[in-house]
């Protein structure tokens, strides 16, 4: 069953998603089907290796059904780590939420999408405010040391 190929990137699949780069490669026709193909793409993330983790998440397939949007945005959110945003797959992952919350906001609004893309938002708007956070105390931290630097400068040059 390895001959199939992913039309996207032309690695090979044997179930509803491309092994390789997360992309839907099977018919999802049916909410059951997508689910199955949700349920794929988050197994093989978590058993991958990180680099292909971030593939995965930056490329992986997105449910149209409603319910299964929302499970993938709270799927994401387990992904999303504010102490490692530098690491990549927490920025890979609000890349996805975001997508998410784009594609949520076409459907009918009914109050469970409200909840969910106001958690959704509100996720997002915390590792902004981590992030910020983050910068302000590298500034900081900085400036410290430049400050030092001329001192140690201006007190050796006295000598
Ligand atoms: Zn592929």
């Amino acid at each position: 069953m390895t001959n199939n190929k992913c039309p996207h990137c032309g690695g090979a699949y044997a179930g509803l998603i491309c092994d390789y780069c997360g992309a839907l490669v099977g018919k999802t026709d049916t909410v059951e089907q997508q689910r199955r193909a949700l349920d794929e793409l988050h197994r093989l993330i978590v058993n991958s290796p990180w680099e292909k983790q971030l593939l995965l998440i930056k490329s992986g397939y997105l449910p149209d059904d409603a319910n299964l949007l929302i499970d993938a945005g709270l799927k994401c959110i387990s992904l999303i780590n504010d102490a490692e945003v530098r690491s990549g797959r927490s920025d890979a992952a609000q890349g996805r939420l975001e997508a998410v919350i784009t594609k949520l906001q076409l459907r009918p609004r009914d109050q469970e999408t409200s909840k969910a893309l106001q958690l959704f938002r509100e996720r997002l708007d915390k590792s902004a405010r981590a992030k910020a956070h983050d910068t302000r105390l590298g500034l900081g931290l900085f400036a410290v040391i430049f400050v030092t630097i001329i001192i140690l400068v201006m007190y050796f040059s006295r000598k």
